[in-house]
């Protein structure tokens, strides 16, 4: 595989690096399989490509793996290899799933019953229920945010919006916020 796979040609990692990650993925799939055994899931499908229109624009989104329990119920699981949140922060984390569980009504016909990020570094896994109130408050967001840069595009001002991130942006150079 480390001859053959394009993408990890296209990284050009050198002996080191090329250790370190093997290091690192053998320790995640080493955590995967001390939070489930993949015997026991039925997947319809994994790396689902969905899309729908929803609040006035198209979302897309890439379902890492749907699952179907025994009673024949939707699953969303997306995998995550960054730290889980800690007590209290759980919540908004969940909102990439939700919205997984949205295109899945939208697509499938089907909510799912429950979306479940699977941390593969601690490893721990937490899951929720994707209720009415979660989607239609999801639904709202998603009309309110596309509506806010619709009106922006329309005024040509797109106010920036300072935050930690703001160390891993590419435009923070020309970004007025760090220009004064
Ligand atoms: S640096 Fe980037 S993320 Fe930060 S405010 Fe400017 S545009 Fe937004």
């Amino acid at each position: 595989m480390t001859e053959d796979d394009e993408d990890l040609i296209r990284l050009s990692l050198d002996d080191t690096g090329l250790q370190a990650l093997l290091l690192k993925a053998q320790s995640l799939i080493d955590g995967y399989f001390r939070l489930e055994d993949p015997n026991e899931i039925h997947a319809v499908g994994t790396e689902i490509s969905l899309e729908a229109e929803i609040g006035g624009t198209v979302l897309r989104g890439i379902i890492d793996r749907l699952d179907i329990d025994s009673e024949g119920n939707f699953i969303v699981t997306d995998y995550k290899t960054g730290r889980a949140p800690s007590n209290g922060y759980e919540k908004a984390r969940f909102n990439g799933v939700n919205l997984y569980a949205l295109l899945c009504e939208r697509v499938l016909g089907i909510r799912p019953v429950k979306v479940q990020l699977l941390y593969l570094q601690q490893p721990c896994a937490i899951s929720a229920v994707p209720s009415d109130q979660v989607i239609t408050s999801l639904h709202k967001n998603v009309s309110a945010l596309w509506s806010a840069i619709a009106k922006a595009c329309d005024r040509d001002n797109f106010l920036p919006r300072p935050s930690a991130l703001c160390n891993w942006c590419g435009f923070k150079s020309i970004c007025p916020a760090h220009s004064l």
